[in-house]
């Protein structure tokens, strides 16, 4: 089984998508997590990404759909579950194009919504936490905003899927696991 975690940033897709990964034995795929890990090891992505991710603005297609080839192809990781990825209809794309090659689907899609206060809110906690330098005030304004131009558009052409669910994201944490829970029956 394949899912999508969709939502703006500081909806709760990596909480939610790492509490399914232990339900469902699966693999998580965070597209923010694998490139922050290219800028901690310093790589060649790392260096070219740093500048755009600092300032909260997307990473091109071309570098991260090239790193989620690698896993879509891994035969070992059967169950996948995308977290902020998608973000732009050239990925919704390039995602259906890999998938229908390695004859997999998108079983589910989970669409946290959360409305731009209660994000704010959200983030300031979380730059607390975990230290995330685009979690800085203006950085999460940028990356809001890029959301509603580039990423909420995609749910036009995700929401007649028949794995298509809307969920209150500004819930708390157990609430919203519990009602992907009754979804998926886990
Ligand atoms: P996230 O951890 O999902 O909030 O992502 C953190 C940052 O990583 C984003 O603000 C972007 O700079 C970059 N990023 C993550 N996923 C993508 C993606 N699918 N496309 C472009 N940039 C991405």
């Amino acid at each position: 089984m394949n899912i999508i975690i969709f939502g703006p940033p500081g909806a709760g897709k990596g909480t939610q998508a790492k509490i399914l990964v232990q339900k469902l034995n699966s693999f998580q795929v965070s597209t923010g997590e694998m490139l922050r890990d290219e800028i901690k090891r310093d790589t060649e992505i790392g260096k070219k990404i740093l500048n755009n991710m600092e300032h909260g603005k997307f990473v091109s297609d071309e570098i991260v759909n090239k790193l989620l080839e690698n896993i879509i192809f891994d035969s070992k990781k059967k169950k996948l579950i995308f977290d902020g990825y998608p973000r732009t209809l050239n990925q919704a794309k390039n995602l259906e194009s890999l998938l229908s090659k390695s004859n997999k689907k998108i079983d589910y899609i989970f669409f946290l919504n959360v409305n731009k206060d209660a994000i704010l809110k959200r983030i300031e906690k979380r730059k607390i936490l975990e230290k995330r330098s685009d979690d800085d005030a203006n950085t999460i304004l940028t990356r809001y905003d890029i959301y509603m131009k580039e990423t909420k558009p995609l749910l036009d052409f995700y929401s007649s899927h028949e794995g298509f669910h809307e969920v209150d994201g500004s819930l708390g944490i157990d609430e919203i696991t519990s009602k992907i829970g009754l979804i998926l029956n886990v």
